[in-house]
């Protein structure tokens, strides 16, 4: 026991991460791998020439295309957001998975296979792939339960009542946690799973005396993936009529972040590419009657409020989504929030609400799959729908100015200018009000503060800007053979501040093409490989201006720690040390003077 503490100590002691594959492995994984196809599997990609594509970045919203794809240096870059990486950077972004479960996905498709990973290699990841394999034995464990003929009864009559068809049910693998305080936790243990990793899967939880109980008891169960299909979670609707909660979800762990997941994404990837538009319902059984109906371009919220990761999730794949409520007017304001989210993460939002206040599952099952598609195809842009939705209060002035500022928190987050034209002209025509009023209005509102999509807008996450300079300087070394050698010669003994531009700078100088697990390294390296040429020119001045700003920072750092060594030196009395070290720091001010002005 000793001995393996101590020995985990030593081996992650060195603050070098051993929890990887080696650099063979990940090389191998990549050269088997056309990252043209891989990214052409997400968006549509035009050739640009010379075996470089453009596509519009799933990553940030955009109307002209800046993610572009080079198949001879197998990376992508933005110019837009600046993310840009290799095959495993744009999967990791793109599914949100890590390194390693990246890399195991590029080397399944190519077919390598990749040794599995220890516990003593890398504990997180050991972790995460045990929770994989509980999550899998868990919805088995539930779903040969609900067809167990004596315990399974109860909740196969229930799933009776919703009257899905038998490859539904298997397809989104409904399952029952039967009664009992320890079925499900006995089980998993008799299969190997350890106490710490059912603690951490959320799936048991511990009494006041210690011991372990199962979380779901007599509840139908809804397995929960991610995007890659694993089952990261699960929802439990209760049967017995007695629980104060008639649904309850696991709680988030390592492998489940609420807001970051979707439920029956991963079912609908290819038919949300294929029809471009995502509808979206609120609750598992809305979701499977709609596959059931063969309807199945759709994701589904359960109960939470819509988060901008989700937003961003569904705008990887449609450019639209039709929000179905089965809300009356209150409803639809309450969710005004959850569609200027939507809008904020540059997606068309459309909206209907099913009549008599059905959900879904309630219409589909009355009325059928034609008429609610008919319904999703007639579905309104939402500004016009909100205005509708509230046909009540438009009787007055005030009423409809209410109405028009509820609409503003939308339209403000929309940042394609001709949309909120649009979208202004409707609210004008739609509450019959002065356009050119409106738009004053819209406008003092966005010179406002404290508004609430201001808020919104802010949830966006900051794009990571790298220095425009560093971009440059390492993109002219990347294409010009004598500014590398010059640089290389110039900048030798100077000492770089650590950082990804160092790290990006060295490997250029060196003359080898490295592969950066660190992503700020890998963005900016990919920046530099996709960044125009520049004239020799242009070249000439940008390389000798950031050799000598390199040298004026290597010089400024060595000042900063001469004026540390002469306080100590003046501390201890040390007269000739002193006038040593003022001698040299007045040397390397001229110096610095010398470079020129900053
Ligand atoms: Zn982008």
């Amino acid at each position: 026991m000793c001995l393996s503490i101590l020995c985990d100590y030593i081996l992650t002691g060195y603050g070098f991460p051993l929890a990887k594959y080696s650099r063979e492995v990940v090389t191998q994984v990549l050269t088997a791998t056309d990252i043209v196809e891989i990214v052409g599997s997400f968006l549509e990609l035009r050739p640009s020439g010379n075996g470089r594509y453009v596509g519009l970045c799933p990553f940030h919203n955009e109307k002209t295309p800046s993610f572009h794809v080079s198949r001879d240096r197998q990376n992508f870059y933005c110019f837009g957001c600046e993310k840009g990486g290799d095959a495993i950077g744009f999967i990791r972004e793109m599914e949100g998975l890590s390194f390693i479960e990246s890399l195991r996905k590029l080397a399944d498709r190519a077919g390598i296979q990749l040794p599995a990973m220890t516990e003593r290699e890398d504990k997180d990841e050991y972790l995460r792939s045990r929770l994989i394999e509980l999550g899998a034995f868990a919805a088995r464990f539930y779903s040969e339960t609900l067809r167990e003929p004596l315990k399974g009864g109860k909740a196969r009559q229930y799933v009776k009542t919703r009257t899905l068809a038998d490859a539904t049910i298997k397809k989104f693998g409904l399952g029952y946690a039967p009664d009992g305080y320890s079925s499900f936790l006995d089980a998993a243990k008799a299969e190997k799973f350890r106490e710490s990793e059912l603690d951490a899967s959320g799936l048991v939880k511990r009494g006041e005396r210690g011991g372990y109980y199962d979380t779901f008891r007599s509840r139908l169960m809804v397995p929960i993936r991610d995007v890659s299909g694993n089952i990261v979670a699960f929802g439990g609707r209760d049967l017995t009529g007695a629980s104060p909660a008639k649904y309850i979800n696991s709680p988030e762990t390592v492998l489940y972040k609420k807001s970051r997941v979707l439920y029956g994404l991963h079912e609908a990837r290819d038919a949300l590419r294929k029809e471009k538009q995502a509808i979206l319902v609120e609750g598992y059984f809305d979701l499977m009657r709609c596959f059931d109906a063969g309807i199945c371009n759709v994701v589904a919220t359960c109960g939470t409020a819509l988060t901008t990761e989700q937003a961003a999730l569904i705008r990887r794949y449609v450019p639209e989504v039709v929000v179905v409520y089965d809300g009356d007017a209150a409803g639809v304001r309450a969710a005004l929030r959850g569609v200027a989210i939507l809008t904020a993460a540059g997606l068309t939002v459309r909206a209907l609400v099913l009549p008599d206040g059905k959900d879904p599952d309630d219409y589909i099952r009355d009325a059928g799959a034609e008429a609610f598609r008919a319904m999703v195809d007639s579905s309104l842009d939402f500004v016009t729908f909100y205005i509708r939705m509230n046909a009540e209060r438009l009787g007055s002035i005030e009423g409809r100015t209410d109405v028009a500022k509820e609409v503003f928190t939308i339209v403000q987050g929309v940042d394609d200018l001709m949309r909120v034209d649009e979208y202004l002209k409707r609210a004008a025509l739609e509450l019959d009000l002065d356009q050119w009023r409106l738009r004053q209005e819209f406008e003092a509102l966005l010179r406002g503060r404290g508004t609430p999509v201001q808020a919104v807008a802010e949830e966006k996450p900051a794009p990571r800007r790298t220095s425009q300079d560093d971009r440059d300087f390492l993109s002219v070394l990347l294409h010009s053979e004598p500014m590398r050698e010059r640089a290389e010669k110039e900048l030798k003994g100077i000492a770089l501040k650590p950082g990804p531009f160092a790290e990006v700078l060295t490997a250029i100088l060196a003359g080898v093409q490295e592969r950066y697990e660190d992503e700020a390294s890998a963005s900016l390296y990919a920046a530099a490989s996709n960044r125009h040429e520049t004239t020799a020119d242009q070249a000439e001045v940008l390389v000798s201006r950031r050799i000598v700003s390199l040298k004026r920072e290597a010089l400024l750092l060595e000042e900063q720690g001469l004026e540390e060594a002469i306080r100590q030196a003046k501390k201890q009395n040390d007269t000739a040390r002193e006038t040593e070290l003022v001698l040299r720091r007045i040397g390397i001010r001229k110096e610095i003077d010398g470079l020129g002005a900053a």
